[in-house]
């Protein structure tokens, strides 16, 4: 008798037994449609020694019903699906999801129509018709596509369909990519980054687990070098996957990769179309010696989970960003995880960045990761010129941000032509509005948290929830007008005050509003490159990827922001902001200068910025986790309680606090209200738990959590190696 057991799908349930029909071949990791009850679910066939579950007699078995047409996950991927779920405190079924990503590839191949010129000329030219000949020689796409390319109707291209001059071909949706060339434009390294490059080579070669640190400062060419090793893995025949923290960063990598290898790399994101990610998903599993399949993927965090089928290589590029964690659904860190799935499907794993985080280099320290440094910029380029503005002494006039200094920086760069950036983490035109005649702010009715005033589109809008209102004329508490107040500064607002004091300077402000789609990122890069534009105001979006010849001038607008709040990483976040914003300026001959505006000139991470010296800075904040028993010496986990009734929410949590464990290595702190203790309509708890690195986490929480009953409306979420407390 042949049985199986399932993982499904779907948290609520547990793993399921079933019968496997003669007709039908299962291994661990096929894809299966089961019965339950009168529905169908989807899951994978897993080791039934490494799933426990409740054992069925053979004669209540039911029979699956169908084995999908892809390849079964590959032991090392279950085995990644495994470990996430273990150490993160995740149900199987939401981990094994994220590698089952693409529904619609599951279901087999199919077709799509595309059209093409016959080489019959139409009996009718038209001026139209005749344009549109032109302009498609050599092109195939849809109707929709090739109108765009040509410039025409669709109504022209169908008119030339029906008189014969183009016709339609059927295309396999998930067709294979075009090859990558190893060898199309191989750049000549410097003597230090050939030596780095040929320690991965050498990694990818040997095929087996080998976790780097790649600390190279902005500028040094950290992308070329890890292209070496990814020429080595294309050569090999073996797949590459290439992680990047944001989206709006793809862009410019596509751009250096096309350059390098002929073609673009494979993208994976979640704003995909879906014809987009069938195409991916299947390719990536498609790859063998016969068949090419996805060579090298560039991706979110998400392609963590494909199914990969040759891989040879793994890189995390700006390694130290914190968007790699994921704050809802599994609470993941993708950087972890990519070295976990390096290590099961034994390939080096490089962890690039020009700022790491402290965990990665202790890591090095101790050993575990090889550390590879590229100490200098590339070429005649140097290191930026820093300086502290004190702002307490520097004051800019009242309802303007940027003190003389940045002032007279700017005035400097456009008379010489060049381009100047200036920095403020914060969207928006100001991060607060009130009524100045009876005192009412602007709050988010979902959200404890205030609306943020975005003048270009005349909105308040919550950062946290999406929730949006028309830019108000007169008060809703006290209905008069003319008393709206805007109170602090956003990009937009340092946008309007560079237009006041340079009125003929081209701005463009950079945020994720901004540059919403990779076409208003690829027309702001190539703006910036052109030199179409003066000042660039930006928040975290600019301070990284971007290379920018003319940029000689980085202004830091407020680098106290980032320090308030207390978040216990703060100062590294800081740190790292500033440094790689810094990083922008001055990458090409000509030397960058970068001003740092502060109330604080004496706070450690400004002093260390401003002395160009990251190891005081590193030791300074290695210590202080040292002794607060935090990351990467000791361990926190937070637990999230939250539901649409406040007093669900906080009986939930006290039941939760009155149940901690009392343990040596181990202390729970908690519950209280979270500092956002309403989100997008629930209200929330924390606690916080900080452990030796001895302690058993995870089994703790399970054990802790597993027993509790809690009111129906109530989500308990816990999130291993938190980043965000809010
Ligand atoms: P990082 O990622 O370390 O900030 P990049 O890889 O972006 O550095 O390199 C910075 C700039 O220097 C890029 O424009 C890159 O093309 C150029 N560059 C770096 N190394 C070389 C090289 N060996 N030959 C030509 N250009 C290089
Ligand atoms: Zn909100």
């Amino acid at each position: 008798m042949n049985r199986v057991r399932l993982l499904v799908l779907n948290a609520a349930l547990g793993p399921l037994d079933y019968r496997v029909p003669e007709h039908l071949a299962v291994e661990p990791g096929s894809v299966i449609v089961a019965p339950l009850g009168p529905r169908q679910v989807l899951g994978i066939a897993w080791e039934s020694e490494r799933l426990p579950g409740t054992e069925v007699p053979d004669a209540r078995l039911r029979p699956i019903l169908d084995v999908l047409p892809v390849p079964p996950l590959a032991a090392p991927l279950r085995r990644l699906i495994e470990w996430t779920a273990d150490y993160y405190c995740a149900p199987l079924a939401s981990v094994a999801r994220m590698a089952l990503s693409s529904g619609a590839a599951l279901r087999g191949g199919g077709t799509l129509t595309e059209y093409r010129l016959t080489g019959v000329m139409p009996p009718r030219l038209t001026p139209q018709r005749d344009a549109a000949i032109a302009a498609l020689d050599g092109e195939q796409g849809t109707i929709r596509e090739l109108a765009e390319l040509a410039g025409v109707s669709e109504g022209v291209l169908r008119g030339l369909v029906t008189a014969g001059a183009i016709e339609a071909v059927a295309v396999d949706i998930d067709r294979p990519y075009p090859p990558a060339d190893h060898e199309h434009a191989p750049p000549d390294l410097s003597e230090g980054q050939q030596a780095v490059a040929d320690r991965f080579v050498k990694a990818v070669r040997a095929r087996r687990f080998a976790p780097f640190l790649l600390d190279g400062v902005t500028g040094s060419g950290k992308t070329e070098t890890y292209f070496e090793a990814v020429a080595q893995a294309i050569r090999d025949e073996r797949q590459v996957l290439v992680l990047l923290p944001e989206i709006a960063l793809t862009e410019n990598f596509l751009k250096r990769f096309e350059a390098r290898f002929g073609v673009p790399p494979v993208v994976w994101h979640s704003s995909q179309k879906s014809s987009e990610r069938r195409r991916a998903w299947r390719q990536v599993c498609a790859s063998s010696r016969q068949g090419r399949g996805a060579q090298v993927v560039v991706g979110a965090r998400s392609a963590l989970f494909l199914p990969f089928a040759r891989l040879g290589l793994i890189v995390v590029d700006e390694a130290h960003e914190v968007s790699f964690k994921q704050d809802d659904g599994v609470r993941y860190n993708a950087r972890d995880v990519a070295v976990m799935r390096a290590r099961f499907e034994q390939v080096p794993v490089v962890l690039a960045s020009a700022t790491p985080a402290l965990e990665s280099l202790q890591m090095a320290e101790a050993g575990i990761y090889e550390k590879v440094e590229l100490p200098s910029r590339f070429g005649a380029a140097s290191l930026p010129d820093i300086a502290v503005v004190d702002l307490r002494e520097q004051v800019p006039p009242r309802g303007r941000w940027l003190a003389p200094p940045l002032v007279a920086g700017i005035e400097d760069r456009l008379a010489r032509g060049e381009q100047s950036l200036l920095f403020l983490n914060r969207r928006g035109y100001a991060p607060l509005t009130l009524c100045r005649n009876c005192g009412y702010r602007f709050q988010c009715p979902n959200c404890s948290a205030w609306l943020v005033e975005h003048r270009l589109t005349r909105r308040l809008a919550c950062h946290h929830c999406g929730h949006e209102v028309p830019s108000p004329e007169t008060c809703p508490e006290c209905g008069e007008a003319d008393c709206l107040t805007a109170c602090g500064p956003g990009v937009e607002r340092i946008a309007d005050e560079v237009a006041q004091l340079f009125p003929e300077a081209r701005t463009a402000v950079v945020t994720s509003d901004t540059l919403s789609n990779p076409e208003r990122i690829a027309a702001f890069v190539d703006a910036a490159e052109s030199g179409a534009i003066d000042v660039i105001v930006g928040t975290q979006l600019v301070t990284k990827g971007y290379h920018f010849p003319e940029l000689t001038l980085v202004g830091v607008v407020d680098a106290d922001l980032g320090l308030e709040g207390g978040d216990l990483r703060a100062a590294e976040r800081s740190y790292q902001q500033i440094a790689q914003v810094a990083g922008r300026a001055g990458r090409a001959a000509k030397t960058g200068e970068v001003l740092i505006q502060t109330r604080h000139p004496d706070a450690p991470v400004i002093a260390a910025l401003a002395a160009g010296d990251r190891y005081a800075f590193y030791a300074a904040e290695t210590d202080a986790r040292r002794h607060a028993g935090a990351p990467p010496f000791g361990r926190w986990a937070a637990i999230i309680v939250s539901s649409e009734d406040e007093a669900e929410a906080r009986e939930a949590a006290r039941i939760i606090g009155h149940a901690a464990p009392r343990m040596d290595d181990l202390a729970v702190y908690g519950p209280a209200p979270a500092p956002l203790s309403l989100l997008r309509g629930r209200y929330r708890y924390r606690l916080l738990i900080n452990a030796r690195r001895s302690a058993a986490l995870q089994q703790t929480i399970r054990d802790w959590l597993d027993s509790l009953q809690f009111a129906p409306g109530v989500r308990v979420g816990i999130d291993i190696d938190p980043y965000s407390f809010v």
